[in-house]
């Protein structure tokens, strides 16, 4: 198979057969992938979501659509900067990490020295690598339109994309303001989802907590701890400070407030005051012992547990043990442990006399939240995992159903969102809270720098909450859109609500420069969702070698939205009318985008900022038409990292394992709902599979194709006609994994029955359906179908060939019914061998007479049992059967089948006596075929017993 691979990928590529032309009347496919981002080498976990593109793209294509499959690379960025930064800073994990991507593709130790000091220029890295991602890309044979390459370094993307942002602009989108980020403390910038560690697969969220003052008794000094659930206030019963901590006093609008000594870094980054500053330092250990009054005028104790995470928010919390599981956990614990409190001069007793208060009401739990989910997961430790998920469940059920049964008439019978709401706005108001941001998770950059929530007061953003806006793309997604798997809908809807501004630049990168405020880069989540519409024309830039300056806002507005008119804008370019026409053209034949497809974790961002970008700038007949997504993939049950070193690159598939034995591994592995699971184990039955196929088309190659009029081959054309229709439904529905079930697998069980029945002979049929078969394959093993249609004689690609006509092959459902019943037939004689446990010789197979399927019929048609007795019994001279009539009824009753009645007794009778020779080899016995009548005749013992469909088996 790899000997064959790059031999196909020249031909196609010589022949141009996938660089699509626009061809007016023809039905047009525009069909993306996300552009990969170029700062290494790809995985498999990649090549999963391009090679299901690429399936598609090739079906489509026999489908008779003029499919267009463009790729581009995506640069823009800070990542790819700071990798050149440390390697030219000599970094010796990242020259380490570079030396081993280059060395995928480079041998020569010295080339890869040369190439890795190259990559001190950003550009270069980034070039590198996407050539090595193409080369990746044809070695997996995609059928990709390479002439519309291009990356979103090059100034004719930047001219794209500064026209994008001045129409943006102009439809009063883009701001700029005091805006909330995530930051990075090392990088001293903005830092998006796309430069930090993980966060496609484990996304960053901004959390907004109440940081509430505790007045320190005998001080001018307030602790600030802070809550997600500032209501538990009311049942607030100590403090809890790290005693290993470091804490400062912070002053801050004339008050002193105590937090973590990190969260003093992330006030400074939140507030921005002058005289914010630090006026003294101490351990959480000098303040345990000591006592508090809260906003509410309540006294509390501080005591210590290791839990609180000096780096998470201010560092310092109260406790709520009736419904915070680490507080109720910490407390018991400190109660069994009294000698963790002698240090501190604190009597144990008075700690004996802290309990839970209960305030919240949950329909179902009687006792104190926290304590019943703690002791249903058996959490003994304040450090226990489970205590993450403990706290889930219990906030997340006392948010849907918990109600406050407090004495404050203000708080009384609220419910807890409610509650929450008042205490936060009643306390910030008042001066006893302030906000403060935090992730949900500890996060860094790839550059290995520190994230955290900073506001930024001159911050450039999009604004994805304007109303009309928002309206406009709601429409996209509810009404005109179409999502595959249907389920990620809600995830769409979900993120359109609360999407509001997004930072959309930053002061360092590469990418394309603000047009306004040019000190700003265009960050990379923002310069990636319209840019479908350039594949469509960058072509024609190319072929007319059109400088960037030349394209100007006047020609895209010409381009892509109509307006002005060609002469003007060639007038204005000194771009020929006739070019500006072209460019008109092909973007009005490929626009709008059929089909874009990805991976899941896309939708939160990337995804949805498409579609924004989409109804902003472009008409409705413009909009994306689907959206489909595929699960991720992990190796051997194992999630892939570098850390653990599982990372399949891209680079290997072809060479140790093929393209096509990759692509049909990927195509039937898991559906794209489904994690997919690389197992070498799996891997090897497919290849098994494919080595069968092969040999079979093989042995078909010098034998004449034919398929026999009789009951076999009629069987064998209506089935294979149904798997013709079934592979389309599968594929349109994106079922891919069933399309290649459908396609491959049933096609070869098919064939195996079908040579049960004739013998070698099979092989005519092979050959009479190989065509077709292999160009049912041909999306998923394009290169192998290729190579076999030759083989067989083939003179034309199969990739651009026609999707078989389904009725070259005649339906004749009874046929197919009546021959698969003899499988059955045959499966039950087996079973009634086993029973016997005696060695026989001789079976009868005996056939049910006409009137009892019509007796069925009649039952169908619900007609009462007397009725079909009256009818059937003069018209068949049953009197005296009356009772063989019910009971055939009953028995049908008991299995009802529709079959039955697509099928004629007499057409039972024929298949069987046409079989005698299949079934004696099948069950080593001597066969005989009989009707019901003969059989009883005959005195055979249970012949009345004959269904149709299920002949009565008399083994002798
Ligand atoms: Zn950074």
């Amino acid at each position: 198979m790899r000997s064959v691979e790059g031999k196909w990928q020249r031909k196609w590529k010589e022949a141009g057969v996938f660089e699509p032309k626009v061809e007016e009347g023809r039905v047009k496919y525009f069909l993306t992938v996300p552009y990969p981002y170029t700062n290494g080498p790809l995985h498999i976990g990649h090549g999963r979501t391009y090679t299901i593109g690429d399936i598609i793209a090739r079906f489509k294509r026999l489908t008779g659509h003029n499919v267009l499959f463009p790729m581009a690379f995506h640069i823009t960025g800070t990542p790819i900067i700071a990798i050149s930064e440390r390697i030219a800073k000599k970094d010796a994990k990242t020259l380490d990490m570079y030396r081993s991507y280059i060395s995928y593709y480079v041998e020569d130790r010295e080339k890869i020295e040369e190439i890795l000091e190259s990559f001190k220029d950003p550009l270069r890295l980034a070039t590198f690598f996407a050539e090595k991602v193409q080369a990746d890309f044809e070695a997996l044979g995609y059928s990709i339109d390479w002439r519309r390459k291009f990356h979103t370094g090059e100034p004719i993307y930047n001219a794209f994309v500064t026209w994008q942002y001045e129409r943006l602009r102009q439809l009063d989108v883009v701001g700029k303001g005091e805006h909330i980020v995530t930051y990075c403390l090392l990088h001293k910038q903005p830092e998006g989802e796309d430069d930090i560690q993980d966060a496609d697969v484990n996304p960053v969220e901004v959390l907004e907590y109440t940081a509430i003052k505790f007045k320190l008794e005998g001080s001018d000094i307030s602790l600030l701890a802070s809550t997600l659930r500032p209501e538990t206030l009311l049942g607030a019963t100590n403090m809890w400070v790290n005693p290993e901590a470091d804490y400062a006093i912070v002053e801050f609008k004339g008050e002193k407030l105590l937090v973590s000594k990190k969260a003093w870094v992330k006030l400074t980054h939140q507030y921005v005051e002058p005289d914010m500053r630090v006026v003294g330092e101490l351990k959480g250990a000098e303040l345990v012992g000591k006592t508090v009054e809260t906003p509410l005028g309540q006294k509390l104790l501080i005591l210590p547990a290791s839990f609180v995470d000096p780096d998470n928010a201010t560092g310092i919390v109260y406790s709520e043990p009736s419904d915070a599981p680490y507080d109720y956990v910490a407390l018991v614990e400190l109660k069994a442990n009294p000698r963790v409190l002698e240090p501190y001069g604190i009597n144990p007793r008075v700690v004996e006399t802290i309990n839970p208060v209960k305030i919240i009401d949950v329909p179902g739990v009687s006792d104190h939240h926290a304590k019943v989910v703690v002791e249903k997961y058996g959490i003994t430790s304040q450090l226990d995992e489970k205590l993450e998920e403990a706290t889930r469940e219990v906030y997340k059920q006392q948010f849907y159903s918990g109600k406050l049964i407090v004495d404050d008439p203000d708080f009384k019978g609220l419910s807890v969102p409610e509650a929450r709401e008042k205490m936060k706005v009643k306390l910030i108001s008042e001066g006893k809270a302030l906000v403060f941001y935090e992730l949900n998770r500890k996060a860094f950059c790839r550059g290995g720098g520190e994230i955290i929530v900073a506001k930024i007061k001159d911050q450039w953003f999009i604004d994805y909450g304007t109303p009309w806006w928002k309206d406009r793309t709601r429409k996209l997604i509810n009404e005109k859109l179409e999502i595959i798997p249907s389920k990620y809908k809600k995830a769409f809807q979900d993120v359109l609500e609360w999407v509001e501004k997004r930072p959309c630049a930053r002061k360092r990168g590469l990418g394309t420069k603000l047009p306004w405020e040019p000190e700003w880069i265009i960050e990379s989540l923002s310069d990636s969702t319209i840019y479908m519409a350039f594949y469509t024309i960058v072509h024609k830039i190319r072929e007319y070698n059109i400088p960037p300056e030349k394209l100007t806002p006047e020609l895209f507005n010409y381009v892509f939205l109509g307006e002005g008119s060609a002469v003007e804008v060639s007038e204005k370019t000194g771009i020929p009318v006739k070019v500006v026409d072209e460019m008109r053209n092909e973007f009005n034949y490929w626009y709008p985008v059929d089909h874009r497809h990805t991976g899941i974790p896309h939708i939160s961002n990337h995804l949805t900022f498409y579609l924004f970008h989409h109804t902003a700038i472009f008409p409705e007949d413009k909009w994306p038409r689907i959206i489909s997504l595929n699960e991720t993939v992990i190796r051997e049950g194992a999630k892939m990292s570098k850390s653990k070193g599982n990372v399949i690159p891209l680079r290997d598939i072809a060479k140790i394992y093929s393209a096509d034995l990759f692509r049909f591994y990927i195509a039937s592995a898991a559906s794209l709902e489904s994690v997919l699971d690389w197992r070498e184990k799996e891997i090897e039955l497919v290849l098994d599979g494919l080595y069968r196929f092969t040999n079979i088309m093989m042995q078909s190659r010098n034998v004449n194709g034919e398929l026999p009029s009789d009951y076999y081959g009629r069987w064998f054309a209506s089935k294979f006609r149904r798997i013709i229709s079934d592979a389309k439904k599968s594929m349109e529905a994106l079922e891919i994994r069933d399309y290649v079930q459908t396609t491959f697998y049933q096609v070869m069980n098919l064939l195996e029955q079908y040579r049960d029945l004739v013998g070698e002979d099979y092989l005519k049929a092979v050959k009479y359906v190989s065509k077709d078969w292999l160009i049912m394959l041909n999306p998923v093993i394009p290169h192998l179908t290729e190579e076999l249609n030759e083989l067989l004689g083939g003179s034309e690609f199969l990739s651009t060939s026609e999707w078989p006509r389904s009725d070259k092959y005649p339906e004749d459902e009874e046929s197919e019914i009546l021959v698969d019943s003899l499988f059955s037939l045959v499966e039950d004689v087996r079973k009634i061998l086993e029973v016997l446990k005696k060695p026989a010789s001789r079976a009868v197979f005996i056939v049910a007479p006409e009137w009892k399927r019509e007796a069925l019929r009649l039952y169908r048609e619900k007609k009462g049992i007397k009725t079909i007795i009256e009818e059937l019994k003069s018209k068949y001279n049953l009197r005296g059967r009356e009772l063989e009539i019910v009971e055939v009824v009953q028995m049908f009753n008991k299995n009802p089948s529709e079959e039955v009645f697509k099928t004629s007794s007499k057409k039972e009778y024929e298949v069987l006596e046409y079989s005698v020779k299949f079934l004696e080899k099948k069950t080593g016995l001597k066969i005989e075929i009989l009707w019901e009548d003969e059989a009883r005749a005959r005195g055979i013992p249970r012949s009345e017993k004959a269904q149709p469909l299920k002949p009565a088996i008399y083994v002798d």
